[in-house]
């Protein structure tokens, strides 16, 4: 159970702790990094030390956020820390190469939002509803009792902004908008969030979208919806596996999907799959079959093999999946 004396004991350790590790997953996103730079920020206003870990190269479309030049490489870490914070991290294995360093840490506390999550922290704070990481990050700092700046509410409401399509999907609340609400008042201006985040994309990442639209594959029925970008298609266009991010949004958006698919060939013969949902079905429960996890209406899995071998099972998946909602109760 996630109770209150366990905020209060994660509070507790924040206050009196020195030094401190801030891990996110790997291949990062807005609501990881945002969540990061806001709480790293904070404890340093409060005199502390904190190292923030990042597995992979920080997105292009994340650099414009303050402190996003203060993120280390794993293998430039050196222990001790009072705590290890994991942000965002739905298991261990999600943290990748900096997962190790967490023995670095006395107490490793967990921080996230994801239902399946796998409590492995000494300390854990899940929260399903909130829509982002950043949410449960905003009310830290506050409960930490240090002011937020305009730096700390740009990088929380980049965590808010991505997390939630730009406060479009399910998982926005009022609790969201108030939070933004605040943000803005703290100085952010949206539209600048808005176009660091999902545009000032370069030339082949269009190109790259042009490809995808063409290999688009709608199922029998409509409900389903498929696309793939093999090595042929990076190739073709100069593009790489980091300009294919929210293709998956492409088939989602097509009049009368349910589930849309992006098959991502990020190396040879290395499938990164995208899967979203647009009001029923739980693509987690999918993509959990197939060693990966997720959200309801977002989740993704990593899969190893040729596109005729790989694909098809986790198609069938979906369908399955779809059927079976067809059958269930409205
Ligand atoms: P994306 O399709 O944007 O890569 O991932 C969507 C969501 O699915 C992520 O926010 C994350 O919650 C989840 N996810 C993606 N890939 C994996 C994976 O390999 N393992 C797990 N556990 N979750 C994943
Ligand atoms: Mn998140």
């Amino acid at each position: 159970m996630t109770g209150a004396g366990e905020w209060r004991r994660i509070l507790d350790t924040l206050r009196d702790g020195r030094r401190f590790l801030l891990l996110l997953h790997v291949k990062p996103d807005g609501d990881s990094i945002g969540s990061s730079l806001a709480l790293g920020r904070a404890l340093q206003k409060l005199g502390k030390e904190a190292v923030l870990v990042c597995p992979d190269e920080l997105p292009e479309s994340l650099r414009f956020l303050p402190g996003s030049d203060s993120f280390v490489r794993p293998e430039a870490v050196s222990g001790p820390f009072d705590a290890a914070v994991f942000l965002d991290c739905g298991d261990l294995e999600r943290a990748g190469p900096a997962r190790p360093l967490a023995d670095l840490a006395t107490v490793r506390i967990n921080i996230d939002h994801h239902l399946s999550n796998a409590r492995f922290g000494d300390l854990n704070w899940i929260e399903a509803d909130a829509a982002a990481v950043g949410e449960i990050t905003y009310r830290l700092i506050r409960e930490l009792g240090v002011a937020l700046d305009r730096d700390m509410a740009y990088a929380l409401y980049a965590s808010l902004v991505t997390d939630t399509g730009s406060f479009a999907y399910q998982n926005t609340t009022p609790a969201t908008h108030r939070i933004a609400a605040e943000l803005l008042e703290l100085g952010v201006r949206p539209q600048v969030v808005a176009r660091e985040v999902w545009e000032n994309r370069p030339e082949p990442a269009l190109r790259l979208l042009g490809r995808a639209l063409e290999n688009l594959v709608v199922d029998p029925g409509g409900r389903l919806a498929w696309t793939r970008l093999g090595q042929e298609d990076f190739q073709r266009v100069g593009a790489g596996p980091q300009h294919a991010e929210g293709v998956v949004g492409y088939p989602r958006s097509l009049r009368g999907v349910e589930v849309a698919v992006a098959f991502i060939e990020a190396e040879p013969g290395v499938w990164r799959v995208s899967l979203r949902s647009n009001e029923r079905v739980d693509v987690s429960r999918v993509a959990a079959r197939f060693g990966g996890g997720g959200h309801a209406r977002a989740a993704g899995a990593t899969l190893s093999g040729r596109f005729e071998e790989v694909a098809p099972p986790l198609l069938d998946a979906c369908r399955a999946a779809l059927d079976e909602d067809g059958r269930a109760p409205a």
